[in-house]
């Protein structure tokens, strides 16, 4: 239902809690957080059913982090519950992915994954993208998305978190909106601009079939096919 992420040097917690806030008026039934950072070994991820309040009660006082991913579900695969909740992780705990969408053949995947010997912690179609992103061999992060991307079919809009790659957020749209905030040495992404205008008014909107990177001081667009995208930012108006 609802993204945001973060990237910059700023403590990250407290920046999705209020992203997440001002999503909280679409509606949804849980949310969830994970982070990590040059200073931070692997991910630290805190989700569970109910409140975005809920949610910041559970976080301990030390989570510190500044890059980081959060979520609004609203479920469409698997009830409402804590291990329903995004953001789902592979089983080392390195990948982590938030998604807004609905994957069509997430059963079959599943089958295959399972198959294979995948354990699955939810009931969500969306688990099955933190798997195959995890199990893929390629040597960018970007490439791992993009090959697990090619095998499924339906809606999405993710953000994707990766321990060995904690320099970077990747993201991806099919027909589930996803935007980019511009910012100073710090860039944003959510699936709607009302969680990122309090920061930034230089927007990047993400067109279906296309991907992005986000780093610090740094963002790049491309195809899910890889060919570059040029994007500039364009100023929203927006009263506040
Ligand atoms: N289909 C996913 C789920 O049920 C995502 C739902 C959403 O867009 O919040 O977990």
């Amino acid at each position: 239902c609802g993204i945001v992420g973060y990237i910059g040097k700023r403590d990250v917690a407290p920046l999705l809690l209020e992203g997440l806030q001002r999503l909280e008026y679409r509606g949804y039934d849980s949310a969830g957080v994970v982070v990590t950072g040059p200073k931070t070994a692997g991910l630290k991820m805190i989700k569970a059913k109910g409140r975005v309040r809920d949610l910041e009660a559970r976080i301990p006082k030390r989570f510190a982090g500044t890059t980081g991913i959060a979520h609004t579900r609203w479920a469409t695969h698997g009830a409402p519950s804590d291990e329903n909740a995004h953001p789902h992780l592979d089983a080392e705990g390195k990948v982590a992915v938030v998604h807004n969408g609905i994957i069509d053949n997430a059963g079959d995947l599943r089958a295959k994954l399972t198959a294979e010997g995948v354990e699955f912690q939810s009931e969500t179609d969306t688990e099955v993208l933190t798997h195959l992103i995890a199990r893929s061999s390629a040597a960018e992060l970007e490439d791992r998305v993009r090959e697990a991307l090619r095998l499924v079919e339906g809606t999405y809009g993710i953000a994707v978190l990766h321990a060995d790659f904690a320099d970077r957020i990747v993201v991806a749209r099919n027909g589930s909106p996803v935007v980019l905030g511009i910012g100073e040495k710090e860039m944003f992404v959510a699936s709607d601009v009302a969680a990122l205008v309090t920061h930034t008014r230089q927007i990047v909107t993400l067109d279906d079939g296309e991907m992005a990177t986000l780093k610090a001081d740094d963002f790049r667009t491309y195809t899910t096919e890889g060919t570059r995208t040029t994007a500039s930012p364009t100023t929203v108006e927006w009263e506040a």
